[in-house]
């Protein structure tokens, strides 16, 4: 076993720190007021390939491996979780589906545009009525003639208003159960698919959320993605690779916000000495290295099994679960170092502090990611 990067994944995340503190640092705090994602980020993105991160060079893609990616996001979260988010949704979930799942045709008419950041990607698979529980969705998809038609809404959709190609699931046949549900290939702009509210948000300001409407849409036969009747189980293995996406945010947010209270428990005095020299502080920090270092080996651990080609349901939910939930602790603990200063927008803990709680939210919650390890162990 060798546990080191090699020297090119160094060089990879010496280039996508410095291109974080560069590029969005100083902006972090303006687009989470604003609430909008920087579109004018994704030719910069792009251009240093992280909006196609493990994609075929064939396609535009920087043909990277599963452990490269979890560097890339890490990074990018360690200065804005939100950006890290938003990055994470178009490769891990919406272009990851076409990648794998999509014809030849499709692949080449979508993952160029989206690995080139000409437009965000979006997936779409809760809705009001379904989340943890997403094979309950009532959207349908009717075949009529030429054209599937699709009706229903989708929620919570990161880039619902300003994704140009969104990956929708929905139901196709309900008397087959999971096995009645296909996913479809959507353009922005396509007649009956409109965006509807815009959500004010705890955290991740900067990451587009919202719903995604369909009204009689008509999509053409060829935008099938995948076999029909395959797409809640081709969304389960998107979601076993964007778990570990989500694992590798959390021990990049985890990271900034430990490395923001080392800096000031070694600049606050009070009694006369840094808070740094207090045991309490130290035991603190001392904590979450550890917890972070163990993350970290966790998602780059499930990543490494994805890159030999092994199926990691277990792997990935383990270190989403795990990265998630050390990261509300870091950042929790982040606020607290920095007493009132945590609790104000002058540092950047209460961002942290804010923009953890989705981690373990989104892409299944801590408690659906218990389930699917247990029905692993007990071999359900
Ligand atoms: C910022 C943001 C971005 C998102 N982006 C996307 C996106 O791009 N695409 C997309 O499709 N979705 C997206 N989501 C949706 C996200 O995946 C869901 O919010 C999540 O899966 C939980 O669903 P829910 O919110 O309906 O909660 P619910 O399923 O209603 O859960 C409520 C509570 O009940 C618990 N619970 C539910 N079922 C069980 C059970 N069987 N056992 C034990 N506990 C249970 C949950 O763990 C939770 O604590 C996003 C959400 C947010 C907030």
């Amino acid at each position: 076993m060798d546990f080191r990067l090699s020297e090119e994944q160094e060089l990879l995340r010496r280039t996508v720190r410095e291109f974080a503190e560069a590029e969005i640092r100083p902006h972090v705090m303006e687009w989470d007021e604003a609430q909008q994602f920087p579109m004018s980020l994704l030719p910069k993105l792009a251009a240093l390939g992280l909006m196609g991160v493990q994609f075929a060079e064939e396609y535009g893609g920087a043909g990277l491996s599963a452990v490269d990616y979890c560097i890339c996001i890490e990074e990018l979260a360690r200065v804005c979780p939100a950006i890290a988010l938003s990055v994470a949704a178009h490769n891990g979930l919406c272009s990851a589906h076409i990648a794998a799942f999509g014809s030849d045709e499709q692949k080449r008419r979508f993952l160029p545009r989206l690995v080139r950041g000409e437009v965000l990607g979006a997936w779409g698979l809760t809705e009001s009525g379904a989340g943890s529980d997403a094979a309950g969705m009532r959207t349908t998809a009717v075949r009529q003639g030429d054209c599937w038609v699709v009706n229903g809404a989708k929620t919570f959709i990161t880039h619902g208003r300003i994704g140009g190609v969104m990956v929708v699931i929905a139901v196709t046949d309900r008397a087959k159960g999971h096995r009645g549900i296909s996913a479809f290939v959507v353009e922005r702009g396509t007649p009956g698919m409109t965006a509807g509210k815009k959500e004010d948000k705890l955290g991740m300001r900067a990451s587009d959320t919202s719903e995604v409407i369909f009204e009689n849409c008509r999509l053409p036969a060829d935008q099938l993605l995948g076999e029909e009747g395959q797409g809640f189980i081709n969304t389960l293995q998107v979601l076993d690779a964007g778990r570990i996406g989500i694992a590798a945010l959390s021990v990049g947010l985890a990271q900034g916000a430990f490395e923001a209270a080392r800096t000031y428990a070694k600049e606050r005095r009070q009694f006369g000495q840094p808070i740094a020299d207090f045991q309490a502080i130290q035991w603190k920090l001392a904590d979450n290295a550890t917890r972070i270092e163990a993350a970290r080996l966790l998602t780059y651990r499930a990543a490494h099994l994805r890159d030999r080609g092994i199926r990691t349901t277990r792997e990935s939910s383990m270190a989403k679960l795990y990265a998630s939930e050390i990261a509300v602790k870091a950042a929790d603990d982040g606020v607290q170092i920095h007493g009132g200063y945590g609790f104000v927008k002058d540092y950047p803990a209460e961002k942290y502090f804010r923009d953890v709680k989705l981690l373990t939210i989104g892409e299944g919650t801590s408690e659906i990611q218990r389930l699917v390890i247990a029905r692993q162990l007990l071999g359900q």
